[in-house]
C-alpha cells in the first residue's frame, strides 16, 4: 500500500477552539438547562414545585410543564437553537433523536416560535424501525417518548445548527419499556426502597433517599481518518478483520501513562471543553496500555445522569474526532494481538447526605452497616453472576472476556487482603458478640486509610472492591452501561431485602442479629470470592470446581436473561416484566446474528476484492521474475529460494480462496436457520473459526506480498502514525 501522510496538519490542530482564558468553572454546564439556569428563569413558585416533583417523583401538572417548557425554549433560542428533540436510548447501544423546529403558524398566518408543556412532556417519534423484540409489531408502531426531568436538557451544536435535546424514556403504547432508560429509572427506585428499608432496620433513620452512583472509565482508540477510510472492515464493523501484528506492539509497555502526543492532547482538550459545557465532569485522561489507546474518566454521578453522560460522551467523542481528522474506535477489540477496550463501571450507593454506604465506617454502627451492604452486594453477584455476565455479552466483548487482558467470563469478587481477613475472622467465630469493642477489634475502622493500597493490586478481577465502591470491569467499551447498572441495582436490592428479612426475624438486638446473619452468609457466598490471578488456567479449573458459571460467548450466556429465576426476579421488582426481559433477549440475540453476518460478508469481500487480487498479482510478478532471470542467466541457475517463496505464496493464496469460500458457504447456511438462538450458536461455532482461518492465511500473505501492492493500511501504520 502506498504510504500516505495522515491528513492531519497543523491547521487542523489550531482549530481546537480554546475557551480563551476562561476557567472551567465559568462555562461548566452552560449548554445544559440545569438547576442554575432554571432558578434564573423560572418564577420562584414554579421552580419550587419543579424541585418538589423531582425529589418526590410526582407527576407534572400542565401549568408547571408549560412554564418550564417556555423557559427552556427561551434559553435554547438564546443559545441559537432552532429545533428541539426528544433524546432517547433505544435498545441498541446508541441514542436516537428526531428533530422538530419550534415554528408554528398563528391564527393570523404569522410564524412564531412555540414550545408547550405537552410537547416537552410527551413526543411521538415514528418509531417503527427501532428494535422492540416483538413488543410492538410494525403495524402498531407508535411508541412514545416521555420527558425524564431528573436529567437536564442540553443543546447539541453541529456547524451552525443548534438543537435542544430533552432526555426521555421510550415506551410502547401498551406501556412497555422500549429503551434502556425506563428500566434503569425503575431500578433506581428499587435500590432506593430496599436500601432505605435496610438502613431503617439498622437504626439509621436520618437517610431519606439512597441513590446508586456510577463512575465509568471509558477506553478508546484513535486512528487517522485517512486510514479509516481505506479499511472496509473498520468502516463497516468498527474493527479490523485482518492485519498482522507489527514488530512493535505493546511489549515495551511504553504507552501506558506515557506522555500524550500533541495531536491527541489537542483532541482531548477540545473534547473536554465540549463535555464541560454539557456538564460532563471529565476528570482523568491518559494513554492506555495499547498503542493509540486512551482513557477518559469522569467524577462519579448519580446513576441516571452518569448513564446519560456516558452516552453523550461517546457521541461527542466521535464528533470532535472528525474535526481533528481522527476516528474514535469504541469497539471492544479493534485490533488483534493488543489490548482491547473496556469500560470499568464503578458502582456504589450514597444516601441523601452524601454518605457512601460502601465506605468502611469509623464507628461500630457504621461498620455493621458497611458489612451488611458489602455482603448484600457480594451475595447478589454470587446469586446472579449469570445475568450480570449476560448483561455485558456482545459479539464484540466475546473477543475480550477471557482473552488474558480483560477479566474472564467467570464472575468473581475481589476484596483485598484486609477485608478478606475481616470476613475470615467473622466466619471463623473470632468475633461472635456484636459489642462495640469486638467490632472495633475487627479493624474495619482502619480500612479507609489502607484500603487503596490493599485493594488496588489485583487488576485481573471482574468485580473488585476498590476501597469504597465496586468496580465491574467486564463491561464493553461501546455498550451502554444502563443495563449492567440496572442489573446491579436490582440484584443488590433483592439481596438487601433477603438480608433484612433474615435480620428482622432474629429478635430485637439488631446489631447482634446482623452480625449473626453476616456470619452465616459469608459461609454461603465464599465460592465467589477470589483473590488470585483471574487470567490463569488454574482459576478456570478452580472456578469450575466451585460451580461458578463460565460462559465464554454471547450465545451461551445470553439465555441466562430468560431463565425462570431471572424473569421472576425482575418481574417481582417491577424493573422489567417478563415480556420486556424476553424482548431484550430477542433483540440481543438477533443483533449478534446480524453483526456476525456483517463481519463475515465484509471479510469475504475484502478477501475476494482486495487481498486475493494483490496476492495473485504478486504471484504473477514473482513467477515472471523467476522465468526472466532464468532466460538471462540460463536455465541451470539455482532459483530454489525464489521458487520457495513463490510456492509459499501460491499455497497460501490457494488456501485463502478455499477459506473465503468456506466463510460464504457457512454464512449462507446460517441464514437458513430460522431460530435466532440456533443461528447465533452456529455462527459462533462455525463462522468465528472460519474467519480466523482466513485471517491467519491473509496475515501470512501480508508478510510476503510487496508492500506497495498491499491494498489496505497495515497495523503499524494505523497504530503508530498519528
Ligand atoms: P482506577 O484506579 O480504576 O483507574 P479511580 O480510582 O481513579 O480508577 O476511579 C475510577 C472511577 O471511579 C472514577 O470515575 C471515579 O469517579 C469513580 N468513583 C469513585 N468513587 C465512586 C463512588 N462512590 N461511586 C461510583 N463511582 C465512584
Ligand atoms: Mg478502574
Amino acid at each position: 500500500m502506498k504510504k500516505k501522510e495522515p491528513a492531519y496538519s497543523s491547521e487542523l490542530s489550531s482549530m481546537s477552539s480554546c475557551e480563551d482564558g476562561k476557567c472551567i468553572t465559568e462555562y461548566f454546564g452552560e449548554d445544559t438547562f440545569n438547576n442554575k439556569a432554571m432558578k434564573l428563569r423560572l418564577p420562584k413558585e414554579v421552580y419550587r414545585r419543579f424541585q418538589e416533583i423531582i425529589q418526590k417523583g410526582k407527576k407534572f401538572d400542565l401549568d408547571t410543564a408549560n412554564s418550564v417548557a417556555h423557559a427552556m425554549k427561551e434559553w435554547a433560542i438564546e443559545k441559537g437553537a432552532t429545533h428541539y428533540s426528544h433524546w432517547f436510548q433505544p435498545m441498541t447501544s446508541s441514542t436516537a433523536e428526531k428533530h422538530d423546529s419550534f415554528i408554528e403558524f398563528t391564527d393570523d398566518g404569522d410564524i412564531i416560535e412555540r414550545f408547550t408543556g405537552k410537547q416537552l412532556v410527551q413526543g411521538e417519534p415514528d418509531a417503527s424501525s427501532f428494535p422492540s423484540g416483538g413488543i410492538r409489531s410494525t403495524f402498531e408502531a407508535r411508541g412514545y417518548t416521555v420527558w425524564d426531568p431528573s436529567s437536564p436538557a442540553f443543546i447539541i451544536k453541529a456547524g451552525k445548527g443548534v438543537t435542544l435535546c430533552i432526555p426521555t424514556v421510550f415506551l410502547s403504547y401498551t406501556g412497555e419499556a422500549l429503551d434502556n432508560k425506563a428500566p434503569l429509572l425503575r431500578s433506581i427506585k428499587v435500590i432506593n426502597d430496599s436500601s432505605i428499608k435496610m438502613l431503617s432496620l439498622l437504626g439509621n433513620k436520618k437517610a431519606r433517599k439512597v441513590v446508586s452512583t456510577l463512575g465509568t472509565e471509558q477506553e478508546y482508540f484513535l486512528i487517522d481518518k485517512d486510514y479509516f477510510c481505506q479499511r472496509t472492515d473498520i468502516v463497516l464493523t468498527t474493527r479490523t478483520l485482518l492485519g498482522s501484528s507489527p514488530a512493535k506492539g505493546q511489549q515495551l509497555e511504553d504507552h501506558y501513562f506515557g506522555s500524550i502526543k500533541e495531536r491527541i492532547l489537542s483532541y482531548m482538550h477540545e473534547l473536554e471543553e465540549a463535555l464541560y459545557r454539557l456538564g460532563y465532569p471529565a476528570k482523568t485522561r491518559h494513554n492506555e496500555v495499547a498503542p493509540s489507546q486512551y482513557e477518559i474518566a469522569p467524577i462519579f454521578e448519580e446513576a441516571n445522569i452518569a448513564v446519560d453522560h456516558n452516552q453523550l460522551l461517546m457521541e461527542v467523542m466521535r464528533k470532535v474526532a472528525v474535526r481533528h481528522g481522527l476516528v474514535v474506535l469504541l469497539h471492544e477489540k479493534p485490533f488483534a494481538g493488543i489490548n482491547g477496550s473496556g469500560k470499568h463501571l464503578n458502582w456504589s450507593l450514597s444516601d441523601d447526605m452524601g454518605n457512601n454506604l460502601l465506605n468502611p465506617g469509623k464507628t461500630p454502627h457504621d461498620s455493621i452497616q458497611f458489612l451488611v451492604f458489602l455482603i448484600a452486594t457480594i451475595r447478589a453477584v454470587y446469586q446472579h453472576a449469570d445475568i450480570l455476565r449476560a448483561s455485558v455479552a456482545s459479539s464484540a466483548n466475546d473477543h475480550r472476556l477471557g482473552a488474558n487482558e480483560a477479566p474472564p467470563a467467570i464472575i468473581s469478587v475481589f476484596l483485598g487482603e484486609q477485608l478478606t481477613k475481616i470476613l475470615n475472622d467473622i466466619e471463623s467465630g473470632a468475633v461472635t458478640k456484636a459489642t462495640n469493642e469486638a467490632i472495633i477489634d475487627l479493624g474495619i475502622s482502619n480500612l479507609p486509610i489502607l484500603s487503596k493500597d490493599s485493594t488496588d493490586r489485583n487488576r485481573t478481577s471482574p468485580f473488585a472492591f476498590t476501597g469504597n465502591k465496586f468496580e465491574f470491569r467486564a463491561v464493553g467499551s461501546h455498550q451502554s452501561v444502563s443495563f449492567p447498572a440496572t442489573v446491579l441495582n436490582t440484584i443488590v436490592a433483592d439481596s438487601l431485602d433477603y438480608l433484612a428479612d433474615k435480620i428482622s426475624s432474629r429478635g430485637t438486638d439488631i446489631k447482634q442479629a446482623a452480625l449473626d446473619v453476616i456470619r452465616e452468609e459469608i459461609k454461603i457466598i465464599k465460592p465467589v470470592l477470589y483473590m488470585g490471578d483471574n487470567y490463569t488456567r488454574e482459576w478456570e479449573l478452580e472456578a469450575e470446581k466451585r460451580g461458578l458459571p463460565n460462559k465464554k460467548n454471547l450465545p451461551s450466556s445470553i439465555t441466562d436473561m430468560v431463565t425462570e429465576k431471572t424473569l421472576k426476579l425482575f418481574e417481582k421488582y417491577g424493573v422489567l416484566s417478563q415480556v420486556e426481559m424476553k424482548s431484550r433477549y430477542h433483540i440481543r440475540v438477533e443483533r449478534y446474528c446480524k453483526k456476525m453476518d456483517i463481519e463475515a460478508m465484509t471479510l469475504h469481500s475484502m478477501l475476494s476484492n482486495q487481498i486475493l487480487p494483490a496476492a495473485v498479482y504478486y504471484q504473477k510478478e514473482l513467477a515472471e521474475s523467476i522465468e526472466s532471470t532464468r532466460r538471462v542467466l540460463g536455465n541451470e541457475t539455482d532459483m530454489t529460494p525464489q521458487v520457495m517463496v513463490l510456492s509459499e505464496l501460491s499455497g497460501l493464496t490457494g488456501k485463502l480462496v478455499l477459506f473465503a469460500k468456506d466463510i460464504l458457504d457457512k454464512r449462507n447456511h446460517a441464514m437458513t436457520i430460522p431460530d435466532h438462538q440456533a443461528q447465533a450458536e452456529y455462527l459462533c461455532k462455525e463462522i468465528r473459526p472460519a474467519m480466523e482461518n482466513a485471517r491467519t492465511a491473509a496475515d501470512a500473505l501480508e508478510g510476503i506480498v510487496d508492500d506497495n501492492l498491499w491494498p489496505i493500511p497495515k497495523y503499524w501504520e494505523m497504530l503508530f502514525i498519528c
